[in-house]
């Protein structure tokens, strides 16, 4: 199951077609502006609406423009002459971000609205959007012992309030423009995706990243207390970085997949409480732990049924999650270190 004979955009391009990537100041869109420079392509244009100086990666001879997505103007200038536009510019956070701004979350939809028509002026052959777990049934997350959640299990609707609904809304509109427009739509629904390179500290983190910072902190200050959102029962899957820009290449470029929706997300199921003992391992430490029951904490449960990708793929994410947080640890801690030396980090730029 290695997705090894699937059409990518190496097999399927030539390497001087132009690929735009939104959203690539930060995290998943930094990382597939560098995946495509591994694969050789020269034509990369990178689009984000922080100044350049934040960006997490800035990756040599990529044409990087600073844009605000929600502008129409500006999505006509980010899609001129591309071949295939990568939208994952969206104003996001983990759940301390989510359940506190869903204005700011909503507003998003401007980006698709706007992007959409760009892309489809613009003559774009394929548009890929970044869809999320949480436009998800949430009635169908009430218990940590959860069932996974297959694709149909969107409708009827009952999305996480704000950013949910216009992941959902976005889903819409990208459906529609291929059935009304013909423009060849492509929607991934990423369960936590975390690594290197992500945002680690500063409120929008999520749990993989606060927990090994946490972990980091309790460390240094040789207190060895941490303290956990919720009681620690809820439970996650969290997909690696290299798993989630090469699955987003191979639903990109799957024809069967034209206009729906498909997870995107590992299916390895962990609570919270497993969580912090994999970092705790990983630190060689034992914390004690308290619980705050009053954070917020999301959904009960959640996981991906993966039946569908790997049906269609012949693949599925599969670094396990304590090789993955491995990696993620040792930068964080760097980056920590960076930070205590003075030096500048990517938590910095935010
Ligand atoms: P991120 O916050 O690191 O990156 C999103 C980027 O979009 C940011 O750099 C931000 O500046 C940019 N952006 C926001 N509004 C913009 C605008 N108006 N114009 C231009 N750029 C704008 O988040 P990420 O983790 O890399 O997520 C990428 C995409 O994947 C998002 O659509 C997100 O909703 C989706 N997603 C991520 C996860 C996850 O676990 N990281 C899970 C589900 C879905």
């Amino acid at each position: 199951m290695n997705g090894i004979q699937r059409p990518t955009a190496a097999t399927m391009r030539a390497r001087e077609d132009l690929i735009v990537v939104t959203g690539a100041g930060g995290f998943i869109g930094g990382a597939l502006v560098r995946y495509f420079q591994q694969q050789g392509f020269r034509r990369l244009r990178a689009v984000d609406r922080k100044p350049l100086g934040d960006w997490y990666q800035r990756v040599p001879g990529v044409e990087s423009l600073c844009l605000d997505l929600r502008d129409p103007e500006a999505c006509r200038r980010a899609c001129e002459g591309a071949v295939e536009v990568y939208n994952l510019a969206a104003d996001m956070g983990g759940m301390g971000f989510i359940e506190r701004f869903r204005v700011e979350c909503l507003r998003s939809i401007l980006i698709t609205v706007h992007m959409l028509e760009a892309a489809h002026r613009a003559g774009a052959e394929r548009y890929f959007f970044s869809s999320s777990a949480c436009a998800y049934n949430v009635f169908l997350q009430q218990d940590p012992n959860v069932r996974a959640l297959k694709e149909s299990d969107a409708y009827p609707a009952m999305a996480e309030r704000g950013y949910g609904w216009e992941k959902l809304l976005s889903e819409m509109f990208c459906q529609e423009y291929w059935a009304e427009r013909g423009l060849k739509t492509f929607i991934a629904r990423f369960h936590n995706v975390y690594g290197p390179w992500g945002t680690w500290d500063g409120g929008r983190e999520k749990a993989p990243a606060a927990i090994c910072r946490k972990v980091i902190e309790a460390v240094d200050r040789g207190d060895h207390r941490i303290t956990i959102w919720g009681d620690g029962r809820q439970t996650r899957s969290f997909m690696y970085i290299d798993d989630c820009v090469r699955g987003i290449d191979m639903i990109m470029h799957a024809e069967e997949l034209i206009a729906t929706p498909i997870n995107l997300g590992s299916s390895e199921l962990v609570s919270i409480n497993d969580l912090v003992s994999i970092v705790e391992e990983i630190a060689g430490v034992r914390l004690e732990r308290s619980y705050d029951p009053l954070a917020p904490r999301g959904v009960a449960g959640r996981n991906s049924d993966n039946t569908f990708i790997r049906q269609v793929l012949g693949w599925e994410p599969s670094t396990p999650l304590r090789q993955g947080l491995e990696a993620t640890y040792r930068w964080i801690e760097q980056q920590y270190r960076d930070r205590k030396a003075g030096r500048r980090t990517v938590r910095d730029t935010l």
